[in-house]
């Protein structure tokens, strides 16, 4: 076994709005280190950091649009959103919750803020990934699997330092809650001041972390603090993450799916022509219905 090293500590991007209810900080896709391709499968990364939502009447959020081709992963760290899609499907992420949407074959939705959250206002703090789908699976069934936090599997660190919760893949020989379709490592590192958990995944899973809370020291060299995101390199697999003070980190760690990526707006294909296709059904309706 081999050590996997820091490959570059990237600090957030100015933010900028999705709808009007969402800051964020663009990670994936940003530029030549890191493009589509570099943490194949995960193609996109907003980070909404933490940030106060002034109550509001009407819930802020994203209208009705629609997504083809991947799915759509949202982890809450603070506040809750409210999601409707065209086939009729809907629900609340609350704090600590994941919500895992298959838009594979085509849905509308819509996200907000939830109506209750929204008139109260509050601190508002998640991430939204995209995980591209294999040219196979790209127009199977929409689904959804709505992840209470209560359903993580959790593994325990020693000492009473924390928890890591495996949203999907597996740690330790604990299986993580979500089905995926390609192999990929989801985890919540919750480590207390001090605490050191080690990893160990296939040199060729591109591996990348986002600090939400606190700091952390990686392979007890490289510093990160809040809101900045790690990218390691694809040259051995272990690593330790030690925490410098209470600190919450997104772990991501998946096997590439090492096909073309033909993107635009919400659709993400393997080639030109499907990306029209996609258009055309959209433009024709073929996506269904959903009110605004
Ligand atoms: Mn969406």
């Amino acid at each position: 076994m081999t050590k996997r090293s820091v490959e570059m500590v990237a600090s957030p991007r100015e933010p900028h709005y999705v709808g009007d209810g969402f800051r964020v900080h663009n990670f994936i896709p940003s530029g030549f280190r890191l493009d589509m391709e570099r943490m194949d499968p995960i193609i996109m990364m907003d980070y909404n950091s933490k940030f106060y939502f002034s109550p509001s009447e009407k819930p802020r959020g994203v209208g009705v649009h629609p997504h083809r081709g991947f799915e759509t992963v949202t982890i809450a760290y603070k506040g809750k959103v409210e999601h409707h899609d065209s086939s009729g499907g809907g629900g609340v992420i609350s704090e600590g919750d994941v919500q895992w949407m298959t838009a594979a074959s085509g849905v509308l939705h819509k996200e907000f803020h939830e109506k209750e959250w929204s008139k109260k206002g509050g601190d508002f703090q998640m991430v939204q990934l995209w995980v591209n789908l294999p040219a196979k699976d790209k127009m199977s069934t929409p689904k959804y699997q709505a992840i209470k936090n209560d359903t993580i599997p959790r593994y325990h660190v020693e000492n009473n330092g924390g928890e890591i919760e495996i949203i999907a893949g597996e740690y330790k020989g604990i299986k993580g809650a979500a089905t995926t379709f390609t192999p990929m490592n989801m985890l919540n590192l919750k480590l207390k001041s001090n605490a050191e958990a080690s990893f160990s995944f296939p040199s060729n899973f591109n591996t990348a972390m986002l600090v939400i809370e606190g700091s952390i020291q990686v392979n007890d060299k490289d510093v990160a603090p809040t809101d900045h995101f790690i990218l390691m390199s694809n040259d051995g697999e272990d690593f330790t993450v030690k925490a410098t003070d209470d600190a919450i980190v997104l772990l991501l760690s998946a096997a590439p799916i090492g096909e073309p990526i033909a993107a635009h707006g919400p659709f993400v294909m393997n080639t030109r022509q499907e990306l029209m296709e996609a258009f055309n059904d959209f433009n024709t309706g073929k996506f269904g219905y959903l009110e605004d």
